[in-house]
């Protein structure tokens, strides 16, 4: 299993704990409604993880024209356009969880990434 796809899961683990937690008591944007739509969430991101994993090699080259192997995610790679895993997709649900233990800066990808598109996130426009 990849560190990515590990990583990630054990996050939605701990929200489902966090969310799920009987204990807890909901208020303002914790609401119920907010608890299930959390719960929603992040059953359709374990989707989305699902399909994206490391497997076909793709071939790139280097600055010399020599060809480089490498590994591509399975959903993305596409053969004129490998996606080399990790995929943006993957590295885009990863960033949430960035100031988690465990999250690796090689994963970070930046918003404006060629490959992520123009985005706002908190407001603020990529530079
Ligand atoms: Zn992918």
């Amino acid at each position: 299993m990849d560190d990515l796809i590990t990583f990630l899961n054990d996050q939605y683990t701990k929200d489902e704990r966090d969310v799920g937690a009987p204990e807890k008591n909901y208020e303002g944007v914790h609401s119920r409604w907010g608890q299930r739509r959390m719960v929603a969430e992040i059953a359709v991101k374990r989707l989305l993880l699902r399909g994206h994993r490391p497997g076909h090699f793709a071939v790139t080259w280097d600055t010399d024209g020599e060809p480089e192997y490498q590994i591509a995610c399975v959903a993305c790679c596409v053969d004129v356009n490998p996606e080399i895993w990790p995929c943006r997709h993957i590295r885009l649900l990863a960033l949430p969880y960035a100031d988690q233990a465990g999250y690796r800066e090689e994963w970070r990808i930046p918003l404006d990434h060629p490959r992520v598109g123009s985005v706002e996130v908190s407001g603020s426009r990529p530079a």
